[in-house]
This record gives structure tokens, C-alpha cells and sequence, in this order.
């Protein structure tokens, strides 16, 4: 089974997707998390994109559907996958339909995480505090959440007309949004 978790910074997509690799024996595929490796590992992929990360904006097309494109076609991860941060973009998300259908899969639910500004600034604070996210200041979450609203929307309208996108109401505890998935999930 593939899931796309969808939704604005910290609306909890990562908390939800571990929950659910454990639960499905799934593959979480953080971009968010591997572009960050990217900058530990100070490569040439972390040179090119600290800036776009440290400031909030998005970091190339080219350079994340690279990252993706392998994930898609390792036969280990097939229908394993649990889609965390990705796509943000309508041309991530074309990318994204071509590779499944190249490897004959396909996306079985796309969860929205639905979370207001308010309580997604309060909770990326909180985050800040917990996991010291170099990325994580004020400043730069409200222009990662404008990023989100500007960019990501077109793609949320996109996947909003699909039978199987499901949203979910993101301020509930994180146990009640992770049965709410595991029973639309029958798991
Ligand atoms: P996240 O951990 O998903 O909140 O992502 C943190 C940051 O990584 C974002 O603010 C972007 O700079 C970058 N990023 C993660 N996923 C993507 C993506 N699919 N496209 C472009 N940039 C991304």
C-alpha cells in the first residue's frame, strides 16, 4: 500500500507516517529529512540547498524528484511507500504519477492533515525546542507556511478530487488521527 501524507508545516505528517511504517511495515520517504541528511553530510546536494532550507523556501524540483525517483524504483520500498513532504509541487506531483505508473504502482490514499496557522506556529515552537531544527525560527515558519499556501495548494486541489483523499482533522490528539487513518486503512 502507497499513502501520500499531506499538510502544512508541522501539521504532524512525520509523527503520522512513523506511526504508520511501524504499523503497515511501510517505508517512511521524508524529503524534508533526507535533504537535511544532505547538509549533516555537508555533500554536494547539502552545498546546493541550505540556503533555500535555512530560509524556507523550496528546494529545487530537479534536486528532490532525483532523490525520489530512486526511492520509487527500489524494489525493496515497492507499494511500501509512505509519502512524507512529497510532492509539494504540481510538477513533483506529475513526476510522481509517471514513476508509479512506470513501475506499475499507485497512490491507495492521500491523508490531509488539516491544521490552522495558529496552532501550527504554536506547535512548530514546540518542536524547535524538542528536535533543534536549525530551520524551525518564527520567521522562517511563516514563510514556510506562505511557501505551502502559494505553492503546495494547486497540488492539495489536485489530489482533493481523488475518491481516495481523506481529510483528517490535524488538532486532534496524535493517537486519535493515527486510529482515525488506521480505520479508513482497515488495519
Ligand atoms: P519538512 O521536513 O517536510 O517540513 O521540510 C523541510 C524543508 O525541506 C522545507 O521547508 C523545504 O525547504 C525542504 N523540502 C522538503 N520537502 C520538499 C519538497 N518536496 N520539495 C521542495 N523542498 C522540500
Amino acid at each position: 500500500m502507497n499513502i501520500i501524507l499531506f499538510g502544512p508545516p508541522g501539521a504532524g505528517k512525520g509523527t503520522q507516517a512513523k506511526n504508520l511504517e511501524k504499523k503497515l511495515n511501510n517505508f517512511q520517504i521524508s524529503t524534508g529529512d533526507i535533504l537535511r541528511d544532505e547538509i549533516k553530510k555537508d555533500s554536494e546536494i547539502g552545498k546546493k540547498i541550505i540556503n533555500n532550507m535555512n530560509e524556507g523556501k523550496f528546494v529545487d524540483d530537479e534536486i528532490v524528484n532525483k532523490i525520489i525517483k530512486k526511492v520509487i524504483f527500489d524494489p525493496q520500498k515497492k507499494n511500501k511507500l509512505i509519502f512524507d513532504g512529497y510532492p509539494r509541487t504540481t510538477d513533483q506531483a506529475k513526476n510522481l504519477d509517471l514513476w508509479l505508473s512506470e513501475t506499475k504502482q499507485k497512490i491507495d490514499f492521500i491523508f490531509f492533515l488539516n491544521v490552522n496557522k495558529d496552532s501550527l506556529v504554536k506547535r512548530i515552537e514546540k518542536r524547535k525546542i524538542l528536535e533543534k531544527r536549525s530551520d524551525d525560527d518564527l520567521h522562517t515558519i511563516l514563510k514556510r507556511y506562505d511557501t505551502y499556501m502559494e505553492t503546495t495548494k494547486p497540488v492539495l486541489d489536485y489530489y482533493s478530487t481523488k475518491s481516495n483523499f481523506k481529510e483528517i482533522d490535524g488538532s486532534l490528539e496524535i493517537g486519535e488521527i493515527t486510529s482515525k487513518i488506521c480505520n479508513i486503512l482497515k488495519v
